[in-house]
């Protein structure tokens, strides 16, 4: 299972010497959302740091701002301009491209979800693998170019055929007919020529989805999906829809999911805030499991006791981190 399965090479961005210390590193961000004319301050200069290997359960009463704090630091929203920096192994995401900004959320953050957050029309197997496939859906460019420039060229054939066709047909009609059905027709020819272009297109990312289910990458990514609910004891399910599963089984799908491009860090909010304590005392375990076995964790969490299991507590409060003892 620990065999890599995308290539993980990182973007050279250079680390800021007290930044380089920490996994991930959260400096006094700051975020305001706008509501109209209000302004709603939720982070007003919290700071967090987590080092490699740790986990850090951040303990706050419902919207103190546990949720933003999460998604800012995982690049899935952004503090305000110039409101503080993200750094990942030293290396501060605004530094960072966009393609390494991908890079960062899709292979070395997993992320889960209070509300689990799996697409209903996708089997669990499908949910797990979806990351995976972001991570090896490089096409080389010119693929995409080929299939446009087939598209275009037949529908540019399609319309000339009826245009040509017109032509030759010229004598059965008289003029006036002509330019008067020919208008009709015209239409009628390029609707086909769209029919015509939109068919290859289809065909053309078949053929292509085909290609990429036949690639020994793709096999040996969904053997790693499978493996992984197997280990979460759904080995039983991979064909099931998430709704046919219950709250607790649908977090393990999400959890292997954040998982499954062996991410670095996991960042987990209210994890089990929508289960039963008996579940979410599994959940949890399935949690320690992993930080066991190396990863990073930033939990948020309203319920002490949830954030008990942590190594390392700190709450937040009026916008800050607060460090406690
Ligand atoms: P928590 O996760 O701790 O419950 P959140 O981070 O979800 O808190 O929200 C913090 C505060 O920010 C709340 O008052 C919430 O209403 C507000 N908030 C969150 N998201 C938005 C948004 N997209 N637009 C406006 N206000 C928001
Ligand atoms: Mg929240």
């Amino acid at each position: 299972m620990s065999e890599a399965l995308v290539d993980h090479a990182e973007p050279k961005v250079t680390a800021s010497k007290s930044e380089a210390r920490y996994v991930l590193s959260g400096t006094d961000l700051r975020k305001t959302y706008r509501l109209g004319r209000i302004d709603v301050p939720v982070l007003k200069g919290a700071s967090l740091h987590v080092k490699a290997g740790e986990w850090v359960a951040v303990l706050g009463p419902s919207g103190c701002g546990k949720s933003t704090l999460l998604h800012v630091l995982g690049d899935l929203d952004q503090a305000d301009p110039d409101g503080g920096t993200v750094a990942f192994d030293g290396r501060q995401l605004s530094q960072m491209s966009l393609a390494q900004r991908n890079w960062y959320r899709n292979r070395r953050i997993g992320f889960v979800f209070q509300f689990y957050h799996l697409l209903p029309e996708l089997n669990i197997v499908d949910n797990v693998l979806l990351p995976g496939y972001v991570a090896a859906s490089r096409w080389p460019r010119w693929s995409t170019f080929v299939m446009w420039t087939i598209a275009a060229l037949t529908g540019v054939l399609g319309m000339t055929g009826g245009v040509v066709g017109l032509w030759l047909a010229r004598d059965a009609f008289s003029w006036w007919l002509l330019v008067l059905r020919g208008g009709l027709i015209a239409v009628g020819v390029m609707a086909s020529a769209g029919v015509f272009a939109a068919l290859w297109a289809v065909a053309f990312t078949e053929v292509r989805s085909l290609v990429y289910r036949l690639r020994p990458r793709y096999r040996r990514m969904r053997g790693f999906a499978a493996d992984l609910l197997n280990s979460f004891g759904l080995g039983h399910r991979l064909q099931h829809r998430p709704r046919e599963l219950s709250g607790g089984e649908r977090q393990r799908v999400a959890i292997a999911r954040a998982l499954m491009n062996q991410p670095k860090i996991l960042l987990a909010d209210e994890p089990t805030g929508n289960l039963d304590e008996k579940t979410g005392e599994e959940i949890l375990e399935l949690i320690a499991e992993q930080h066991r076995r190396g990863l990073t964790i930033v939990m948020v969490t309203h319920d002490p006791a949830i954030a008990r299991r942590a190594d390392r507590l700190v709450r937040l409060h009026d916008g800050r981190i607060e460090e406690t003892a």
